[in-house]
């Protein structure tokens, strides 16, 4: 099963993608990921995207269409994969239609975590972080015994100073404006599954799984 998964900042996606590749054995393929690979394994794509790494640049669509090839046409892909991080723009879609296409491959569910914008505003401005050992709160909805305080060692609790309202703000509009004509895209293809985010983590769980089994 070869599976898309999208989602904005802060909507739970990394909870959720690790219920999916434990529940039907896939492997987990985020573009960052497969990226360090290749530049750690030296392939030529790797080589390639080093350069620009390395001078700053953003690397061009083909650089990162390569990488996802690559990653893709690794043997623990044969089953099926869950690709998160890409594409992230029409032209990414599009050649990944094709590269999939070139292995007699091509997407079975594009599943999109939907949460409302506002919602996600409340959960992401409100968490914070333990400066001693990185366990996550919310003042509302998992706050510490004592505000600004682990419950665990005592250690200051801090925020991300990205998590603060304009950046967030700004983040989920960017997403937005980006991922709608990928949205347009896969519901075009009777690809998308719109998965209602807003709800417990367990329900969400068991909607995606329902969905992909069918
Ligand atoms: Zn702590």
């Amino acid at each position: 099963m070869n599976i898309l998964f999208m989602g904005p900042p802060g909507a739970g996606k990394g909870t959720q993608a690790q219920v999916i590749v434990d529940a039907f054995g896939l492997p987990h393929i985020s573009t960052g990921d497969a990226f360090r690979l290749a530049i750690k394994e030296g392939t030529p794509i790797g080589v390639k995207a080093k350069e620009y790494i390395d001078q700053g640049l953003l690397v061009p669509d083909d650089v990162t269409n390569g990488i996802v090839r690559e990653r893709l046409s690794q043997p623990d892909c044969e089953k099926g994969f869950l690709l998160d991080g890409f594409p992230r723009t029409l032209l990414q879609a599009e050649a990944l239609d094709t590269l999939l296409l070139e292995s007699g491959r091509k997407l079975d569910h594009v599943i999109n975590l939907n949460v409302d914008p506002e919602k996600l505003l409340v959960r992401i401005t409100g968490r914070r972080i333990c400066r001693t050992c990185g366990t996550t709160y919310h003042v509302i909805f998992n706050p510490p015994k004592q505000e600004g305080v682990c419950d665990k060692d005592g250690g200051e609790l801090y925020q991300r100073p990205d998590d603060n309202e304009e950046s967030v703000r700004t983040r989920l509009e960017e997403y937005a404006s980006k991922t709608a004509p990928l949205i347009d895209y896969y519901a075009n293809k009777g690809l998308l599954r719109q998965i209602d985010g807003d709800q417990e983590i367990g329900t969400v769980s068991e909607g995606i799984l329902s969905v992909l089994r069918g």
